[in-house]
């Protein structure tokens, strides 16, 4: 990988020292003169002529995320965010009183909450599943709570608060074995390292452009196994999703396409469609050994330091390093960052409840460098974290 090169295709990396693409990471040259080129035909022609005009760029953004999930196109459905996209699949199930969800310690804020409404509406209820001695899912305890019961077993494979990755493909050979759907929330995954529905065995999964694949924010998209769409029942019905039988009835469309709305920002689409051919061209096996290595390289470094603990779970750990100082707010060691231009963020309680009511470890900063970051980048992050844990301290 030339990162010099992929430096120079990536503004941002001259402005600020960027640890936060677990957030959102920067935009390349390419994929913002994707997005400003759209927005400018729309401009100069219309916006459902430029559209029209892209249509065979807009299709191929289909094409292109099917293959960098190993799906097919008509298996992908687009949505503004992942959240949506969630929503999408985890909305159109049918939960009756007594059935269960089983779920992970390190589940996203939003899902929680999801499941908590269904719960409550419709009598089903919520396990979760405990973590091992390593701090990811226990997959044999898993095996074990799965009976008649189980409508759904719903997990994050990296949590927005860690750098945890939860054994997917293990949890899908348990959920495949059983005959339960399989909803893989890979918002903080796909992009990072190679990630593959048919290894992983999930029936549902569900991705954000902004985070590691270096879209645009806005838009995100789920992928559904065709064999699913028998039990999804999509929540919404629209012009998008169905069409008229002319009569008082309709059909839905073919595929995952059932679950879009009408309206997308199309400069968002090509803005995505732009940055998974990047990420695709680049080889997320080589993407997946850079982040890697750089989280590692970081959180070695940190847990190194006096005064300074590190927090991340699990057995194979990702780009994203959670730390702390010991004797000073999260918020004031992210406050020193930012005044020396490296941008982290911290984590929220609120965001991940399961973990939060389990270690009360929160707020926490998260580093998360992606491949363009260098270990020079990573060292200053590292000096700034050491100077304020010893003046704290
Ligand atoms: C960021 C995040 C989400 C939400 O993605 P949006 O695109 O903001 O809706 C969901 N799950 C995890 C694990 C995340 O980190």
């Amino acid at each position: 990988m030339d990162i010099d090169a992929l430096r120079k295709d990536t503004p941002g990396t001259a402005n600020r020292v960027h640890l936060n693409n677990a957030g959102a990471g920067l935009l390349s040259r390419q994929t913002l003169a994707a997005m400003t080129s759209h927005l400018e035909l729309e401009a100069a022609i219309g916006g459902y002529e430029a559209a029209l005009q892209e249509r065979d760029r807009i299709d191929e953004t289909y094409t292109h995320i099917a293959r960098l999930v190993g799906g097919r196109a008509d298996e992908i459905a687009l949505f503004d965010n992942s959240t949506h996209a969630w929503n999408a699949a985890f909305y159109s199930m049918a939960f009756e009183p007594g059935d269960r969800i089983l779920t992970g310690r390190a589940e996203y804020g939003s899902n929680v909450l999801a499941y908590l409404q269904v719960a409550r509406r419709t009598g089903a209820e919520v396990v979760v599943v405990p973590d091992d001695e390593s701090g990811q899912l226990d997959t044999a305890a898993l095996a074990n709570l799965i009976d008649e019961r189980t409508k759904l077993v719903g997990v994050s494979h990296i949590p927005t608060s860690g750098g945890l990755i939860n054994p997917a493909a293990d949890i899908g050979r348990i959920t495949r074995a059983a005959g339960v759907p399989f909803l893989l929330d890979a918002t903080q995954s796909v992009g990072q390292f190679p990630v593959d529905v048919a290894e992983i065995g999930c029936d549902m999964l569900t991705a954000t452009g902004r985070k590691f694949l270096r879209g645009p924010r806005g838009i995100g998209f789920l992928w559904v196994r065709p064999e699913a769409l028998e039990y999804l029942d999509p929540f919404v019905c629209e012009i998008e999703a169905a069409t008229w039988d002319g009569e008082r009835g309709f059909t839905w469309h073919d595929g995952a396409r059932r679950f879009e709305t009408w309206e997308v920002s199309y400069s968002n689409v090509l803005g995505l469609h732009t940055a998974v051919v990047q990420a695709l061209d680049l080889g997320l096996d080589q993407i997946g050994k850079r982040v890697v290595a750089l989280g590692a390289y970081l959180r070695d470094r940190l847990e190194a330091l006096p005064g300074v603990t590190t927090y991340d779970l699990g057995r194979d750990r990702c780009a994203i390093v959670t730390a702390k100082v010991d004797a000073l707010p999260t918020a004031d060691v992210a406050a020193a960052l930012a005044q020396r231009g490296i941008n982290v963020s911290t984590t929220t309680p609120e965001h991940t409840q399961f973990d939060t009511e389990n270690r009360g470890v929160h707020p926490l900063v998260r580093l998360s460098p992606h491949y363009y970051n260098t270990e020079d980048e990573l060292d200053q992050a590292v000096e700034v974290i050491a100077e304020v844990a010893r003046t704290a301290g």
